[in-house]
């Protein structure tokens, strides 16, 4: 079993509701006197209403680059689930092999880990550490990677950043070396309505949004087919997807209102900026075609979210670093984003993604981690503890 202090915390953990929409402060606040009660000061990196906040610190030597543990402190919503067990109250549950299960929301993703990191923070300041250990926690991971892009801004004016980082998202503890990029946007579309008995007269905002969403499917299958090609994944590729179309009234008015969203999930060697460029440059060339018939009409693309791919290099020190820790040879990749495509390619802070737990698990109701995989992530950190400890 994992240890009780991991428990008790994380219990504490997910008793605070941070969906996205919700503030953090109030679990920031137990953190941060966590940290406090054993002598660690943290600094905390507000959002612009302050409302919400990143939280740093750093333990041991404060002059040293040190690795980085990350993760993010908000979760998905429970609303529209069908949750069986109270989401926000950790509920044991023994399985028919003997093996046993936590369930709430955040148990997998992430605020396990974070839970197994603040349980092992009095046998980092027992070592000492000749070599620190930073913590990043971060809000706003869910809905695009957004808070730790502040975090990130702070980091870059400090005197001392982390030599390397560990993203502490559910992987069931396999070194995690690549992700794709995403980069989401709306297209709304502005035409002119009128009777559809006199249809030509004005201009359909469905059928020229359905032109674009015909332009993004056959640059999918240009993906699909030429590539770029990125190995380890099982979908090796950039792809682009449709997700959402709304438009139009009733069926005797031609519609003057259409919009869709799309994503790009793109591998490392391809750029989602480039790609909506393109797409860009069709919309307007769509765009004036509209005007010719009437002035109003218009196209408007706007990115919703966007982060970084993640492709750290295996030759990476942080690599083999992180094998030592688990014990594991291999790498894999994950098909879901990090925030440590940020930290890579933003701070230039190598990392992988390495934590306890499965995806499989996690968005989900009824979200649940297994207590194995956290007895695995509390073995690499005491190991990590070993190894900064040693005078090097
Ligand atoms: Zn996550």
């Amino acid at each position: 079993m994992p240890s009780p202090r991991t428990r008790e915390i994380l219990q504490q953990l997910i008793g605070f509701d941070t969906t996205s929409v919700n503030s953090n402060l109030q679990l920031l606040d137990y953190i941060r006197s966590l940290l406090q009660q054993e002598g660690v000061d943290c600094q905390l990196v507000y959002d612009e209403q302050g409302q919400k906040a990143n939280l740093y610190a750093t333990i041991g030597p404060q002059d040293k680059p040190g690795v980085m543990l990350s993760g993010h402190t908000d979760t998905v919503p429970v609303s529209g689930q069908a949750w069986t067990l109270p989401p926000h109250q950790l509920t044991e549950q023994i399985q028919a092999d003997g093996s046993s299960r936590w369930y709430g929301r955040g148990t997998t993703d992430m605020k396990g880990f974070i839970a197994v990191v603040l349980a092992a923070v009095p046998e980092m300041l027992a070592q000492p550490l000749h070599t620190p250990i930073h913590l990043a926690f971060s809000y706003d991971e869910e809905i695009g990677c957004i808070g730790v892009r502040r975090l990130i801004d702070t980091l870059k004016s400090l005197p001392v950043k982390p030599a390397m980082g560990i993203i502490g998202e559910p992987t069931r503890m396999k070194v995690v070396t690549a992700h794709k990029g995403k980069l989401a946007a709306r297209v709304t579309v502005t035409g002119k309505e009128c009777h559809s008995g006199m249809a030509p007269l004005g201009v359909n905002a469905i059928n020229y949004a359905a032109r674009l969403i015909v332009w993004l499917e056959q640059l999918a299958r240009q993906k699909r087919l030429s590539g770029p090609f990125e190995e380890g994944y099982e979908i090796p590729y950039t792809t682009v997807h449709t997700g959402v179309v709304k438009g139009g009234q009733a069926l005797n008015i031609v519609p003057n209102h259409c919009e869709f969203v799309f994503e790009f999930r793109n591998v490392a060697a391809e750029s989602p900026r480039d790609l909506l460029a393109a797409f860009r440059a069709y919309a307007a060339e769509v765009e004036a075609e509209m005007r010719q018939q009437h002035a109003d009409c218009a196209i408007a693309i706007d990115i919703t979210s966007e982060y970084a791919g993640l492709a750290t290099a295996e030759d990476e020190d942080v690599v083999a670093f992180v094998q030592q820790l688990t014990g594991e040879q291999d790498t894999a990749t994950i098909n879901f984003g990090t925030e440590g495509g940020l930290f890579s390619q933003v701070l230039g802070v190598p990392n992988v993604v390495c934590g306890p737990g499965s995806m499989d698990q996690g968005h989900k109701p009824d979200e649940y981690i297994e207590t194995a995989e956290l007895e695995r992530c509390e073995a690499m950190l005491q190991r990590l503890i070993q190894r900064l400890s040693q005078v090097c």
